[in-house]
């Protein structure tokens, strides 16, 4: 028998039109490629995405790659201070901090070789600056032509995208100042939500994160798998469960959920979950661990995990009589989507990307700090068919909007949308007809020294 492709597999969700239409556009970008950078594997919602979507779009037919920056310590420090004051919070970056950034970014550049691709995405701040040492050469050989032709396209190189995650809407100013400078080197930015378009004068374009129904955080498990997980990691299968999965940070507010907890557990008898594994580019993740740690230790109905699993992060968010998302400050929050594909009641902070997904009361019940957010957690736990009709409403919202297929026929829009206009690495024959005419025309120098870009086209 014939395996199906995986994308085939998503027509159970979405419908097999929509699967189509994917290889469609995908088969119009077959032999264009194009590359994610970003600077983790795990942990958070951009690696979690990166590793559902770039296999698709692989098999839709745009070769995609992802690339990883490497980084120690000192250059993780640093960029977390970055996203922290991007995302709001009072830090400066010092000279010494930008000297780092600058250095590990330079060491990156020299073996990355991302001249390569038809179209780069650079995601998030960690990898801004690598814009720099890919500079589009503006060669003196085409200054008449473009404007004559209006070809002013043809002197660039590939065509850069910063794809931004976080919650931009009250940036520092001096972190945003600083990233300005690379960020005018792009062609595009992509924020997940429209509040969060900046002040460049950038085309924007909007894309909401999206999770994947396939992949072993979210797959159906059976109630015996859901029981093994639990029971491995020491979890009471009787209590009532409230859970919060997220990164240990300071934005996600693990103290707050412990507070709004005790509240709660003041009238009904419950346990509370807090699951962050560390993120390989997060050298926050400890300090704040063990603050929720010395608030957790004396509880024993409080459950705090740093296995790094995916099927258990699956197994708790069905267990889950409550899903908690108490951030200050949220990008879009993945961990609410999952929780709602999966059906189940979440409370969520109003902030950032929250609002997108959660409708008050119609799929999910949205607070303002702790005292609100026990009071809605008390609720959904007193009034079990209240919430499950929440639950129900979850999924359907998920399934309409925030599954990885749309993120798939996004990302390669945006690639046609984008790349329109340049001549890239990967030619059509048509326009690999146009490019040798104006070569012909006038008494251009060689090429192979002046336009290195130029010059693999001829390769
Ligand atoms: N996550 C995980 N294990 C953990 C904590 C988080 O796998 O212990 C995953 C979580 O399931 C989600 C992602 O990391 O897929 C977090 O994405 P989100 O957008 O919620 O927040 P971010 O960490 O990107 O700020």
């Amino acid at each position: 028998m014939m395996q199906l492709k995986k994308l085939d597999k998503y027509a159970e969700f979405v419908g097999e039109d929509c699967v189509q239409q994917i290889y469609k556009m995908g088969a119009k970008l077959a032999e264009k490629s194009m590359v994610h950078v970003n600077s983790t594997y795990y942990g958070g919602g951009v690696a979690e995405m990166l590793t559902s979507y770039i296999p698709l779009l692989n098999e839709a037919g745009l070769k995609t790659e992802w690339r990883l920056l490497r980084g120690d310590r000192d250059f993780f420090m640093v960029t977390k201070k970055m996203h922290n004051s991007l995302q709001g919070m009072k830090v400066e970056l010092t000279s010494e901090d930008i000297t780092t950034y600058e250095a590990t970014i330079s060491q990156n550049s020299s073996f990355m070789n991302l001249e390569w691709y038809d179209m780069v995405v650079i995601d998030d701040p960690q990898p801004c600056g690598m814009v720099a040492h890919y500079r589009r050469e503006s060669p003196s050989l085409y200054k008449p032509l473009p404007l004559l032709l209006s070809l002013a396209e043809l002197q660039k190189k590939q065509p850069w995208v910063w794809r931004c995650h976080l919650d931009l809407t009250s940036p520092n100013r001096k972190t945003w100042r600083y990233l300005k400078k690379y960020l005018n080197d792009y062609e595009a930015i992509v924020v997940s939500a429209r509040k969060y378009k900046t002040s460049l004068r950038k085309p924007h374009y909007f894309m909401a994160p999206a999770i994947d129904p396939l992949s072993e955080k979210n797959r159906r498990l059976s109630s015996w798998e859901v029981a093994r997980e639990l029971s491995r990691n020491g979890i009471d299968s009787q209590k009532p469960m409230i859970l919060q999965v997220s990164r240990f940070d300071p934005w996600k507010d693990p103290l707050g959920v412990i507070h709004a907890y005790r509240k709660v557990k003041k009238e009904i008898d419950c346990q509370l979950v807090l699951m962050g594994g560390m993120a390989a580019d997060d050298p926050e993740g400890d300090a704040i661990f063990r603050n929720a740690y010395s608030e957790a230790e004396k509880d024993k109905d409080i459950s705090l995990l740093t296995v790094q699993s995916d099927r258990l992060v699956n197994a708790l968010q069905r267990r889950a009589d409550v899903v908690v998302q108490k951030s200050l400050r949220e990008g879009f929050g993945l961990t609410v989507t999952e929780a709602m594909w999966k059906g189940k009641p979440v409370v969520a902070s109003r902030v950032g990307g929250i609002p997108l997904q959660i409708e008050n009361r119609v799929n999910g019940l949205l607070c303002d700090g702790i005292d609100d957010c026990a009071t809605k957690i008390s609720y959904l736990l007193k009034h079990k068919r209240e919430a499950e009709a929440i639950g129900k409403n979850a999924t359907e919202k998920v399934r309409k909007d925030f599954l990885v297929t749309r993120l798939v026929r996004d990302e390669l829009e945006l690639f046609q949308a984008i790349t329109r206009g340049f001549i890239t690495k990967s030619l059509k024959s048509s326009e690999q007809m146009l490019l040798s005419m104006l070569l012909k025309l006038g008494d251009l120098p060689p090429l192979k020294k002046t336009v290195p870009f130029l010059k693999r086209v001829h390769e």
